[in-house]
Formats: structure tokens, C-alpha cells, sequence
């Protein structure tokens, strides 16, 4: 079973593939993480990430790059934003994504573009959004939680905006919402019922999956 999780940064969606990863006993890919790994590298490598030559030259990264802290960061998830706009870029990473998502037994991938091009075959698509506020907020405290980052809020909020703006303005791969895909929005919720919604509906679409005469 393959299950596609898509949505904007911070809307909650890296929580519930993961949830759903282990209820569902599947491996699972955060495919944010391949492309601030690509941000990562263009700036250690003192390139520029508008540069396609350059951010391409960066999908070569380590394995060691995936585990460094600084990639969780929203420097980085910038990075990540302008190296992403690249079709060379998305090209690169995406064998990468592709086997994951086929490999025996299925998997949960996170991401922008699952639904519609990594895996649109997918059993299960889900499209987790949440406003810009409680999204910014989210991230403020997990910040926080972390000894505080020296941004605001209102910082937050704005990086963020400029970020959805980007990553449904860009001409290959944008944010979009599959034409099946269910529309989860986490504002008002909280992990936990996040959780179960989600769970409750996947496993509806599997039992109406295994009742559509084929
Ligand atoms: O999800 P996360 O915030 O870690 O992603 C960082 C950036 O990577 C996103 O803003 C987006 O531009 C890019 N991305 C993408 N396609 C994906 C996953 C992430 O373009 N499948």
C-alpha cells in the first residue's frame, strides 16, 4: 500500500505520514528532508541556489548531510524552497523517491508532489493543510522547545508565506492538491485527533478500495 501525504510546511503532515507509517507498519520518507539536503550542500559548497548548475551540482550530497541538525532549520527550509524550483533538481531526487514508494510492501512518502507525480498511482492521498497562523505557530513553539531560534512570530508567519508562494507559483511539480486526494485541515486539531482522523480515513478508502467491483 502506498500512501501520499502532501502539504505546505509546518501544516502537520510530517507527524501524521509518520503515525501512519507506524500504524500501518510501512517504511516512510520525508521528502523535505532530500531537497534541504540539496539546500544544505549548495551552501557548504558556497554556491547559489537560484543557480540550476549549481543546486544540481549539490544532489550529489553525503549521506552524512541527512543527519546534520542544521537541516531542520528555516534557514535551510529556504534553501530547500529555491533549489526545489529547479526541474534539473526534482529530476535528480526523483528515482531516488520513486523506488522508495515501490518498493515491496508499500510505504507513506511526505512531500509537495506525491500525490501528483512521485506516486500518483498511490492508494491513499491525503492533502494536510492548516491556516498560515496556526501553521506559525506550530513552529514557533517547536522553536521554542529547542532553546528559542531568535525569530518572531511575525518572521515565521512571512517565511512561511513566501514559501507557499513559491511552492505553488513554481512551473514544475507546484503544490497542488491531487484531484483524489482527501483534504485534511489540522487547525483546529490536535495531534492526537489529527491521528485518528486521518487514520479513520485511510482506512475507509481501503475498505471502499476493497469493495469497488474491478
Ligand atoms: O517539507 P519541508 O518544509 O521539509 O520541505 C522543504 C522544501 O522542499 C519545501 O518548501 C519545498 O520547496 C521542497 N519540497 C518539494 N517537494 C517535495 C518536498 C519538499 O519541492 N516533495
Amino acid at each position: 500500500m502506498i500512501i501520499a501525504v502532501d502539504g505546505p510546511t509546518a501544516s502537520g503532515k510530517g507527524t501524521i505520514a509518520k503515525a501512519l507509517a507506524a500504524h500501518y507498519g510501512l517504511p516512510h520518507l520525508d521528502t523535505g528532508l532530500l531537497y534541504r539536503a540539496v539546500g544544505r550542500q549548495v551552501a557548504l559548497q558556497g554556491g547559489d541556489p537560484d543557480k540550476a548548475d549549481d543546486a544540481l551540482a549539490a544532489c550529489d550530497f553525503p549521506d552524512a548531510v541527512l543527519s546534520d541538525p542544521e537541516l531542520r532549520t528555516e534557514h535551510t527550509g529556504g534553501l530547500a524552497s529555491r533549489v526545489s524550483i529547479h526541474p534539473e533538481v526534482r529530476r535528480a531526487l526523483y528515482d531516488r523517491q520513486r523506488s522508495f514508494a515501490m518498493q515491496p510492501g508499500g510505504a507513506v512518502l511526505d512531500g509537495r508532489d506525491i500525490g501528483t507525480v512521485i506516486a500518483p498511482e498511490a492508494d491513499v492521498k491525503l492533502f494536510v493543510t492548516a491556516t498560515v497562523e496556526a501553521r506559525a505557530e506550530r513552529r514557533f513553539r517547536e522553536m521554542e522547545d529547542r532553546g528559542g531560534g531568535g525569530t518572531t512570530l511575525a518572521d515565521i508567519a512571512a517565511n512561511l508565506r513566501r514559501r507557499d508562494e513559491r511552492d505553488s507559483g513554481r512551473k514544475d511539480a507546484p503544490l497542488a492538491i491531487a484531484s483524489d486526494a482527501y483534504v485534511i485541515d489540522t487547525t483546529g486539531l490536535d495531534r492526537a485527533e489529527a491521528i485518528s482522523a486521518v487514520i479513520e480515513i485511510v482506512d475507509s478508502a481501503l475498505k471502499a478500495r476493497a469493495a469497488k467491483p474491478r
